[in-house]
C-alpha cells in the first residue's frame, strides 16, 4: 500500500460486512462505483469503518460544501434541534425567515426575490416548473441534452445526461424539447462559436416546430454538472436571456450543483453577469442536510395563491439552521477560498495533462473542475475513467465521474492548498496505475 494512511486492503473486513447487509435491504438502483463505507469525517478528510483515511474530493456529490462536520454547522444544527425538530411550513419561525432573507440578499436576480423551501434538488426543479407554468399559463419547455435536473417525473423529463436515467420510465412530462448544450471541447456545430450556434438552433426551433408563445421557460445549468462539467462559451447565457426576453419566456438557472460558492462566485451565473427569473438550489446549500430552494423574482412568486404549492418539511428548522450557517461560512471566506485554491488546482491539472496525453481537457470554475479522459483517437476513454476512479479509491482519494469519461473534482470549499497537492500526488499514481491496467503502459 503506497498510502501510509491506509490500514487495510480495501474493502476491509468491517466494510465488507456492512456492504453484505446493505445488499439485502437497500435498493440496488444507487449508482455506487467503489466500496467506501464511511465512519466519520472532518473537513476534507474521511475515515472508513476499518480505520482507513481518505481525502474526499467528491464531498457527497458537491454537498458537503463546508467540509465534513464543520463545527459551526454542527453547533447551529444542534442548537436548532434542541429547541424543536419540526413544526411544518404552516407556521413561522426564525430559521426559515432568516434563510429567506439571506437568499433574497444574495440572489442574482437584480430585483427582490422570494424562496420556496424543500428538501432536494429535484423538488426545487419541480417547484420551478410549476411556478413557470402558473405565471405564464404556457406549458412547453426547452431543456438541454446532457442536462441533469433530478429523477422525479417532472424534473426527469429534462434530465438527459445518461440514457439509463430515462430507460424504463417513458412517457414523462410532455412538452419538453431538448436542444444541444454548447460544448467547446466536443463541438456539435460547425464554426467556432458553439454558443451562437445553439442560439440559432433554438431560433430555428421557434420558427418551425415549437411556437415560442407556448414556451413557459428555458431550464439550463449555467455550468453543466452531471453532463460533464461543461462550461458554456462567454455570451451564451446572455444570448439565452435575450431570447427569453424577446418572447416572454422565463429563464430558469439550475444551480443545484454550481450554486452557493462552488465555482468561486456565490452563483455560477455571476461569472457572466446574467440574471435568471427563477433559480434552483440544493446540494451545497445545507452542508449535507437535505434542503433545497426554488428562488424566484418576487413579482413572479408573489402571484402564487395560498395553497398553490406546498410541502410538509419545507422550512424545517434544522435544515434551515444548517443552510443559514453554511451561507454565512461561504460568504465569510469559503467562496474566496474556492476561487483561489480552485485556480491552483486547475493549474496543477494542466501541468499533469502535459505528462498524460490521455487527459484531453481540463475545465471548470472554482472548485467545480472536470478532467476529460480520451483515447488516442480523441474519443471518450470510459474504461480508463472508471479505472482512474477505482485506483484513486484504493490509493485513498474519493472521486466521482460525470459525462462520458470525465473525472470531476468538487472538494469542500475550504479545502487547503496542501490537501490539493496531496490529492494531485494520489491522482498521478492512480492515472499511472490505470494506464497500466488498461494496457496502455505508464
Ligand atoms: N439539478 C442538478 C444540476 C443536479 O446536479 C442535481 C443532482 N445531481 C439535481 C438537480 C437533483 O438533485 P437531487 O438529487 O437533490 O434531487
Amino acid at each position: 500500500m503506497s498510502n501510509p494512511h491506509l490500514q487495510t486492503e480495501l474493502p476491509g473486513p468491517n466494510a465488507r460486512a456492512l456492504i453484505a447487509r446493505d445488499a439485502e435491504v437497500i435498493s440496488p438502483s444507487y449508482p455506487r462505483d467503489y466500496p467506501f463505507v464511511m465512519s466519520h469525517g472532518r473537513g476534507t478528510e474521511v475515515w472508513d469503518v476499518d480505520g482507513n483515511r481518505f481525502l474526499d474530493f467528491a464531498a457527497g456529490i458537491a454537498v458537503c460544501s463546508t467540509g465534513h462536520a464543520h463545527p459551526q454547522v454542527v453547533a447551529a444544527v444542534t442548537d436548532a434541534a434542541s429547541k424543536f425538530l419540526h413544526i411544518s411550513s404552516d407556521y413561522w419561525h426564525e430559521q426559515m425567515v432568516g434563510l429567506g432573507e439571506r437568499l433574497a440578499r444574495i440572489a442574482p436576480m437584480g430585483e427582490p426575490a422570494m424562496s420556496f423551501l424543500c428538501q432536494s434538488g429535484t423538488e426545487a426543479v419541480e417547484a420551478a416548473i410549476k411556478l413557470a407554468r402558473y405565471v405564464t399559463g404556457r406549458s412547453r419547455f426547452i431543456g438541454f441534452l446532457g442536462g441533469f435536473h433530478g429523477r422525479t417525473m417532472g424534473s426527469l423529463s429534462f434530465t438527459s445526461s445518461k440514457y439509463t436515467q430515462q430507460k424504463g420510465f417513458n412517457a414523462t412530462m410532455p412538452g419538453v424539447t431538448h436542444v444541444p448544450y454548447p460544448n467547446r471541447y466536443r463541438p456539435l456545430f460547425a464554426g467556432n462559436d458553439q454558443g451562437a450556434a445553439v442560439l440559432d438552433y433554438i431560433r430555428m426551433l421557434f420558427e418551425r416546430s415549437v411556437p415560442p408563445s407556448d414556451v413557459a421557460a428555458i431550464l439550463v445549468e449555467p455550468i453543466q454538472g452531471e453532463g460533464g462539467y461543461v462550461v458554456p462559451p462567454d455570451g451564451f447565457l446572455a444570448g439565452l436571456r435575450a431570447l427569453c426576453d424577446q418572447h416572454g419566456i422565463l429563464l430558469i438557472f439550475d444551480e443545484v450543483q454550481s450554486g452557493i460558492g462552488r465555482t468561486g462566485r456565490m452563483f455560477a451565473s455571476q461569472h457572466w453577469g446574467v440574471s435568471p427569473d427563477i433559480m434552483t438550489l440544493a446540494k451545497g446549500m445545507g452542508s449535507g442536510l437535505p434542503i433545497g430552494a426554488m428562488v424566484a423574482k418576487k413579482r413572479l412568486m408573489s402571484q402564487w395563491k395560498r395553497g398553490a404549492h406546498g410541502n410538509t418539511y419545507g422550512g424545517n428548522p434544522i435544515t434551515c439552521a444548517a443552510a443559514n450557517a453554511t451561507i454565512d461560512l461561504v460568504e465569510g471566506g469559503m467562496v474566496g477560498n474556492a476561487a483561489t485554491v480552485g485556480a491552483h488546482f486547475t493549474s496543477a491539472l494542466h501541468d499533469l495533462a502535459r505528462d498524460f496525453p490521455c487527459i484531453g481537457d481540463v475545465r471548470g470554475k472554482g472548485l467545480m473542475i472536470g478532467m476529460e479522459l480520451i483515447e488516442t483517437d480523441g474519443s471518450p476513454a470510459r474504461a480508463l475513467c472508471d479505472a482512474v476512479i477505482t485506483r484513486a479509491f484504493h490509493n485513498g482519494l474519493l472521486l466521482l465521474s460525470c459525462g462520458t469519461s470525465t473525472v470531476r473534482f468538487m472538494p469542500p470549499l475550504d479545502v487547503k492548498r496542501e490537501e490539493v497537492d496531496e490529492a494531485m500526488a494520489l491522482l498521478r499514481t492512480s492515472l499511472q496505475e490505470a494506464m497500466v491496467l488498461s494496457g496502455r503502459g505508464a
